[in-house]
């Protein structure tokens, strides 16, 4: 395949090319024009499928540059995978001037406040700090159109279903939402009946 194929901006296909991307990976063929479709998807992958490109090409090329408010809300596990997604997002996004914000725990609430008071288009973040900003008003999400869950089976693991099931609560129900995991368990197929629908199924 070749990213042409998808029909996206000449901006994202500037950036991907600067990131030396030559085709699309297999998870990257099946999630990229789903997305873009507008379709939720369940994507069952390995770190290293190429699976943030995955879902940041197509997020990058659809969000509204004009809109203030958040328009995509990835949920990660941990700090450091919310500050590579942020990366990525940031180089696949450079000449669509995306703005992407990574919110996460242990670091000051005050400077990721102000951070979320600027223009955003994406945010990406750990489910207890993301929790916290929504709750005391600092973060809006009553305009996200597309939903992330990233490495699912680790947010299960770590004991954050519960508390990605309160964020999906206030989320609208006119999204896309799309879920990545290297293992599928009985309870994130649970997940997955809750808050998609009619989602594809991908196995890499
Ligand atoms: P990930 O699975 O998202 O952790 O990505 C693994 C690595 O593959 C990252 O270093 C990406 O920059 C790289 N990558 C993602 N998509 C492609 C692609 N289509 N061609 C070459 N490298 C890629």
């Amino acid at each position: 395949g070749n990213f042409n194929d998808f029909q996206l901006s000449s901006e994202l296909l500037k950036a991907i090319s600067l990131l030396n991307f030559i085709s699309p990976s297999k998870v990257q063929e099946q999630v990229i024009p789903a997305v873009l479709a507008q379709k939720d998807i369940i994507v069952k992958s390995q770190t290293g499928s190429g699976k943030t490109a995955a879902f940041a090409i197509p997020i990058c090329e659809l969000v509204d540059w004009e809109q203030n408010k958040p328009q995509a809300l990835v949920l990660t596990p941990t700090r450091e995978l919310a500050v590579q997604v942020k990366e990525d997002l940031f180089h696949i996004g450079r000449f669509r001037r995306i703005k992407v914000a990574a919110i996460f725990g242990k670091y000051p609430f005050h400077v990721q406040e102000k951070e979320l008071k600027q223009k955003t288009h994406v945010v990406v973040g750990t489910p207890g700090r993301l929790i916290d900003h929504i709750e005391r008003g600092t973060l809006d999400i009553s305009n996200i159109k597309y939903l992330v869950i990233d490495e699912a089976d680790e947010m299960l693991n770590m004991g954050f279903i519960e508390q990605i099931e309160r964020i999906i609560a206030n989320l609208s129900h006119e999204r896309v939402t799309v879920l990545l995991s290297a293992t599928m368990p009985q309870d994130i197929n649970v997940l997955c009946s809750k808050i998609m629908r009619n989602p594809i199924r991908v196995e890499i």
